[in-house]
């Protein structure tokens, strides 16, 4: 097995530190990934952190690991404040649209996988959701109250962290300290219920008009938040499991919570490895739906927003995502987009060159050093742009062999396609058939870019009929021309 040869080194949240991976049960990887809340539509920081999770199940798979990925989907529970606080957002957006909140999740777990599926994503080995766990949840919660860790309030169920804090540490994740943590906490009306506002629901009791409630032995009502992530986790991965990731921000309260949850309840954090991939940022600004600062998959895809000059195929979207390690911030800017663009085209274009190639008797390329330093990239915490830079030496070797300006092997040129296959295709999970539909949305920009030029000459000309005639039958096929005073866009319906 290649993982026998490739010792990964991961960037482990809990020390600080990188270290040796070294799984739990040899040949095989537990990962867990807190999923969508499916109250809207996922937006591209969303999706950001998945890439980046679904980029290391892909390399675990590729070394040959028997992985069980485990990705949640969040359809109760989750309230609009981090407090326990405000309504559940599924239930606000049932009301708001006027349909039952498990439409909502219907609808919006849809929209999630359809997007996912167009960007390539391995669908995960489990994909459980809160709803379906309320059992194990209740169970959850009786064990952390029999240990004194959680009492009852009028129907609700709070973890008590002052308590647990005398045994443990509390912050261990986000090093942060308790003492800390009572200073700068507000005490904010309707959390009378808790003994310190620092403690966290693990079961809230329904108001009378709040639709998505269970019966329990304390109230009918529903889980708190970071409840699901331990039940479901250590349903499916067992009371230790290799990674757990999620995106930065899950860190305090979610993960934070989920530790003390389960070391309440089972004496210790399952997790070897805390895994945290960091924002997507637009316009400097961390992107958030909360916040209006957005956008969605689709409108990228279609050029259809106030951002971007055009659309973006998904594998464009894909390897502009790749081109940073998951632990920096990555901004989303339309130049961004637009280099990220050129660097797919000539990858692609480079790995059709390849069946080109005629096997000469020496090659002037080491394929099997470079296939190393593609592995050694990866194997340390997964760095992607280190491995583009890598796929891009052999673009420049395969530019220069297609012009005749280098050799290679039969056997190295055969080694070269299938490690390009594997890092490309297999890794870093962009497509091959993304280079023909990449290819021909090209040839379209660049036809419309044409006739936008036209009908600016049009207009200089003063022939406005000409310029309306362009704009109007455009428009007719779905393509829109927005004019702004830097010059003219386009969206494609
Ligand atoms: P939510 O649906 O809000 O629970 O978020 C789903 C996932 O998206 C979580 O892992 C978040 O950390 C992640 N996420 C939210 N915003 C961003 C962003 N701007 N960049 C990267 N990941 C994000
Ligand atoms: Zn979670």
């Amino acid at each position: 097995m290649l993982f026998e040869n490739q010792e990964i080194k991961i960037y482990n949240s809990l020390s600080g530190e990188k270290e040796i991976f070294q799984p739990i049960t040899k040949g095989y990887v537990g990962m867990y990934v807190c999923g969508p809340t499916v109250y809207s539509n996922v937006h591209l920081g969303n999706v950001r952190t998945f890439m980046s999770f679904d980029m290391i199940f892909r390399y675990f798979k590729h070394l040959g690991y028997k992985v069980r990925y485990v990705r949640n989907i969040t359809d109760a529970g989750h309230l609009e404040n981090d407090a326990d606080l405000g309504e559940d957002k599924i239930t606000k957006k049932a009301r708001v649209e006027e349909i039952e909140p498990m439409e909502v999740v219907q609808r919006y777990t849809v929209d999630f996988h359809n997007v996912l599926n167009t960007l390539n994503f391995l669908p995960p080995s489990i994909e459980p959701t809160a709803t379906g766990h309320i059992i194990e949840q209740i169970e959850l919660i009786q064990t952390i109250i029999d240990k004194g860790l959680a009492y009852v309030v009028n129907g609700s169920v709070y973890f008590d962290v002052h308590k647990y804090n005398e045994t443990n540490e509390y912050g261990i994740l986000s090093k942060r300290k308790l003492e800390d943590l009572i200073h700068n906490t507000r005490s904010l009306d309707g959390q009378s219920d808790k003994r310190n506002p620092q403690d966290f629901a693990l079961w809230k009791k329904a108001e009378p008009t709040h639709i998505m409630r269970w019966s329990s032995p304390w109230s009918d009502g529903f889980p708190g938040w970071h409840l699901e992530c331990t039940a479901m986790s250590t349903k499916y991965l067992g009371d230790r499991f290799d990674i757990h990731g999620g995106g930065m921000d899950l860190k305090f309260p979610h993960h934070e919570c989920e530790i003390a949850q389960c070391k309440a309840a089972k004496g210790n954090d399952p997790v070897k490895y805390w895994m945290h991939a960091n924002m997507l940022e637009m316009n400097g600004a961390r992107m958030s739906k909360s916040s209006g600062n957005y956008v969605n998959p689709a409108e990228l895809f279609s050029g259809d927003n106030k951002i971007m000059s055009k659309g973006f195929s998904p594998g464009v979207i894909r390897f502009f995502m790749m081109q940073a390690s998951y632990r920096s911030i990555l901004d989303l800017t339309n130049d961004g987009l637009l280099a990220a663009e050129k660097g797919f085209n000539r990858l692609m274009e480079a790995i059709n060159n390849l069946d080109k190639l005629v096997p000469q008797a020496s090659s002037s390329f080491n394929v099997s050093e470079w296939k190393q330093k593609c592995y050694d990239a990866m194997n340390d915490d997964f760095n992607t742009p280190i491995l583009i830079a890598h796929l891009f030496e052999a673009v420049k070797f395969i530019n220069l062999a297609t012009d005749n300006k280098a050799t290679i092997t039969e056997a190295d040129l055969s080694l070269l396609i299938s490690t390009i296959n594997s890092f490309v295709f297999d890794i870093l999970g962009l497509k091959k058939n993304n280079n023909q539909d990449d290819s021909g949305a090209n040839k379209l920009s660049a036809t419309i870019e044409l006739l936008i030029k036209l009908r600016k000459e049009a207009r200089i000309n003063k022939d406005f009929a000409l310029s309306d005639q362009i704009r109007d039958e455009l428009a007719e096929v779905g393509i829109t021309l927005k004019d702004h005073r830097e010059g003219t866009t386009y969206s494609i319906k």
